[in-house]
This record gives structure tokens, C-alpha cells and sequence, in this order.
């Protein structure tokens, strides 16, 4: 087995560094120095644009012509970048000879220093090394904690920097100053920081400074939109939130391959709302959240969709604010943008739609509630959430209040699931087509103008299904059976 690299970062601020070539990769290698503070000697017979600039900048020196063993003299580090293996091997015998450390840009055997794949987040970094084995899997790791770490964490590092000594002194001791660590990481502090509220950040590190070791640090609940079932439209937050989470909270609407991402060890209670029954009260939601939360948890409280769109996210927020436990909103794709988007429907169109709205056919009191005038206004689209048991009641009272028969509608069932199915007609036929291809929850009803461009701009799953030909006297049938 052959041993392993030495691992190391250098202080290259004010010290010299010989690049040799003056193409693309030499560019990037200069970049990087740059940004380490270094002084890049650059030697080649010619230099790409950005390197002509800094080079006028004076940012770099240049030496221009073909590779002398001169260019060595008096640097720290040597970088060969030239497409000329010939060159390359002269740069890292010469270098070898003075004991001067370098690398060949993708030649590990040529190289006694290679340069780590790096995820930076202020002035944390983290070096990735295949140890010049398989720099893909070193580049497919990098990327993988690039989504996994949030510039917070570049925010944080900044903090405790500036409080170094001041932690230091107050835990002298080594045993005592990693507890104060490991109960600040699982506190206050990085949330406050991850909703860039720097100022109580410092002020609750200052806290913590001045009351010393803890009892147990508090709980937070993270409201998570997971989006409409597709794993693929989560948002780095969410994905970040579901890996860190102890227990997690989440409706029935939420996909089996959604949590499928969250984290293997955590707690999972589904507290789902169904339109077939087996549903968990409202106020028992509210007591698992506090349970878990006053027993110092991290929980995600996770909902399909977005958590502020019809997902009684606010009343969620309101009870965790009147018991004093800090909670986080994560946004998600709620089912109107995905349904739209997955099955060809721009939801506002400049020759079609100037607006849209959202609304719900699952109202507190009644549907008496609704401005039916407003929403059978022509040119814009309606998005109508739980929908499915009232497709005719919003049929008549859409065509009573003046939106032409003819509207186009499109109902999408499992929207953005492999499920998916998209149906469309015209706002007369509505209920009896609904009631035809036997559309179940959880659907989307979309009224508008666009709802018919489905049919050209459809690309996820099957085709959109169009109505059958109508009978010409048909009766409404009993949609009791839809729920
Ligand atoms: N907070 C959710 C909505 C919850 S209300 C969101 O932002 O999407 C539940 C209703 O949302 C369902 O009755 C249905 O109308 C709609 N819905 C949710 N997911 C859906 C999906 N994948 N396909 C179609 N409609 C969906």
C-alpha cells in the first residue's frame, strides 16, 4: 500500500509561486493563488486575456519566453500548467532538485504536492484528495457538500474567530470549552445566523459566554414545504433541514420518495389529513410539535406543497410563537406551480392570462364566502386547491357569474407524480368529465385561457386526455363518489 498524502494548508499571503504556462488552467491555478494572497510569477511565451490584465495590473509578474531553471529561483511553491509533458517533466525535475514542492496539473506522478478539491465557505474549507487516484470522485464529494452546507457556516467560523480568546479564557479547560462548543453548535447561534441575524447571533454567543455550561439546549420546529411529490423539486434548505431533523412531523401528502431523503435515524410520525377520514386534529398536531420541540428535538414539521399556501402553516407558526419555541419556514413548490409546470400550463400567458389566483374549494364556513364576481373575471386563471367534491358548484357559479362556458379547464390529478394524469375540457362539462375519467384528490383544478395549451406544451408523462364527445342530454351525474 503506498502511504498516504500529508495534508496540509499553506499561508501563501506575500510569498512567491511560480506558475509555468500562461493557457486556461494556468489561469485558474493563478486565480486561486490570488485569492490565497499570494505574489504568481507567471512563465510562458504567451498569456490568455485575464492573465495579460492582471499581469498590467500588476497583480502578477511575467516572464515571458520558454522555461529556464532561473524561474525557480527564490519561490516557495511551483506550479507547471502547460500542455507540454516534455515541459512539465523539466519544471518538476528542476524543482525536485531544489527541494521545492510541485505539481504537474493533473500528473500525480509527477507532482509532490497536488491541490484538494474545495468547498469554501468564508474562512472555513473543506480539501477533498483522491490522493490523485480518482479526482472525480473527489469532484462528486465536493459538489455533494457544496448542497449539503449553507454560507452560514462561513458566518459562524467568522463569529467564533473574533470570540477565540475571549472563549478561551472563560474555558481554560479543554473538556469544558468542547461542551460549550457542542451546546452552542446545537443551539441558537447558527439558526440566528442562517436567518442572517447576525447582531442576536453575537448577542446570544455573548449570553451563553456570560452564563456559562447549560442544561439541556431548547428545541426548534422547522416548517418544510416538500414541494408536490417529486423529490427533485426540494430546495437545498429543505433537503438540509430533513438531514438534521430528530423527528419528523409530516402530512400524508408528502411522497414516499420525499422521505426517502430524510435522514435514516429520525422519527417519523405521519399526523395526515385525508379527505377519506383517519385524519390527526389540528390541536394534536400542535401537541406532538410542542412535545417534541420542550424535549429539546429538532423538528421539521413537513407539509406538502408550500407550508403558507393552504397548508395551515400560519396557525402552526401562531401557537409555536404563544408558547415561545423558535421555528424556521422553508418555501416549497406549492401544487399550483408544479402541476402548471409538469403538465405544459403557463399559468399567466401575455395573450391569455394577465393574473392568477389561488383559491380554495375547502373553506371554513362555506363556499358562500367566495367572490365568485371576482373570480369569474375573464383573462386570468384560476388555481383551485381541494377542489374535487365541488367541481359543480364552481361550474355554476363561475358560468353564472360570466365566465364564458367554453373556458378552458385542465384537472391535474397526482400533479409532478409518476401518477400524473391531466384532464381537460371546457367549464360547461367540467363535473360530468371529472366524473368520467373518475378524478380522485389530491387534484388541481386550473380554469383559463392557458389550460388548453396543454395540449401543444405538454411533456411530463402521458398526454393530456380530452373529453369525450358530449352527449346532448346529459344530466349532471352524482359526484358524491369523488371526494
Ligand atoms: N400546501 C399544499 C396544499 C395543501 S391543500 C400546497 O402548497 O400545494 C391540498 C390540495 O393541494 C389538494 O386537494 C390538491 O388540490 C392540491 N395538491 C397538492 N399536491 C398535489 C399534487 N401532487 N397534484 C395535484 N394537486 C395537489
Amino acid at each position: 500500500m503506498s502511504a498516504a498524502l500529508f495534508p496540509l494548508f499553506a499561508d501563501l499571503r506575500g510569498r512567491a509561486v511560480r506558475v509555468v504556462g500562461g493557457g486556461a488552467v494556468a489561469e485558474r491555478k493563478v486565480e486561486a493563488l490570488l485569492h490565497a494572497g499570494a505574489l504568481p510569477r507567471v512563465g510562458a511565451p504567451a498569456l490568455s486575456a485575464r492573465l495579460a490584465r492582471w499581469a498590467d495590473e500588476g497583480r502578477i509578474s511575467w516572464d515571458a519566453g520558454f522555461f529556464v531553471p532561473q524561474w525557480l529561483d527564490g519561490v516557495w511553491l511551483v506550479i507547471a500548467a502547460t500542455d507540454d509533458n516534455a515541459v512539465n517533466r523539466a519544471v518538476a525535475a528542476e524543482a525536485d532538485s531544489r527541494r521545492l514542492l510541485a505539481n504537474v496539473v493533473d500528473d500525480a506522478a509527477l507532482s509532490s504536492f497536488q491541490v484538494p478539491a474545495i468547498v469554501e465557505r468564508g474562512q472555513l474549507q473543506i480539501a477533498i484528495s483522491s490522493g490523485g487516484h480518482a479526482p472525480m470522485v473527489a469532484r462528486h464529494l465536493r459538489r455533494r457538500l457544496e448542497a449539503l452546507l449553507d454560507d452560514s457556516w462561513g458566518a459562524l467560523v467568522g463569529l467564533l474567530g473574533r470570540q477565540r480568546a475571549r472563549i478561551r479564557a472563560r474555558f481554560p479547560e479543554m473538556g469544558q470549552r468542547r461542551r460549550f462548543f457542542e451546546q452552542l453548535l446545537a443551539g441558537a447561534v447558527p439558526r440566528l445566523l442562517r436567518q442572517r441575524q447576525d447582531q442576536a447571533a453575537e448577542a446570544e454567543l455573548q449570553r451563553a459566554l456570560s452564563l456559562g455550561p447549560q442544561a439541556a439546549a431548547a428545541g426548534t420546529v422547522t416548517l418544510v414545504g416538500a414541494g408536490p411529490g417529486d423529490p427533485g423539486l426540494l430546495t437545498l434548505n429543505a433537503l438540509r433541514a430533513m438531514n438534521q431533523a430528530d423527528v419528523i412531523l409530516h402530512d400524508r401528502l408528502v411522497s414516499a420518495e420525499v422521505l426517502a431523503m430524510a435522514r435514516r435515524d429520525a422519527t417519523r410520525i405521519e399526523v395526515g389529513k385525508s379527505a377519506q377520514g383517519h385524519s390527526t386534529r389540528q390541536q394534536d398536531i400542535h401537541a406532538l410539535m410542542l412535545e417534541h420541540a420542550r424535549a429539546g428535538k429538532r423538528v421539521v414539521r413537513l407539509k406538502g406543497g408550500d407550508p403558507f399556501v393552504f397548508g395551515r402553516g400560519g396557525e402552526e407558526l401562531e401557537m409555536l410563537k404563544a408558547h415561545g419555541i423558535a421555528f424556521e419556514v422553508v418555501p416549497g413548490i406549492t401544487a399550483a406551480l408544479a402541476c402548471a409546470a409538469y403538465s405544459g400550463i403557463p399559468l399567466t400567458h401575455r395573450d391569455h392570462a394577465q393574473g392568477l389566483r389561488l383559491v380554495t374549494a375547502h373553506c371554513k364556513d362555506s363556499m358562500d364566502t367566495l367572490d365568485w364576481q371576482a373570480l369569474a373575471q375573464e383573462r386570468q386563471t384560476l388555481a383551485v386547491y381541494m377542489g374535487v367534491a365541488s367541481l359543480e358548484t364552481f361550474r355554476d357559479q363561475l358560468i353564472a357569474h360570466g365566465r364564458a362556458a367554453h373556458t378552458p379547464f385542465a384537472l391535474v390529478e397526482n400533479g409532478a407524480r409518476r401518477e400524473q394524469r391531466v384532464i381537460t375540457g371546457t367549464l360547461a362539462d367540467l363535473a360530468e368529465i371529472a366524473h368520467h375519467f373518475e378524478v380522485r384528490s389530491p387534484a388541481l383544478l386550473i380554469v383559463g385561457e392557458v389550460a388548453a395549451l396543454a395540449h401543444a406544451l405538454h411533456w411530463y408523462g402521458a398526454a393530456p386526455l380530452a373529453a369525450p364527445t358530449r352527449p346532448s342530454n346529459v344530466t349532471a351525474p352524482n359526484l358524491s363518489r369523488a371526494a
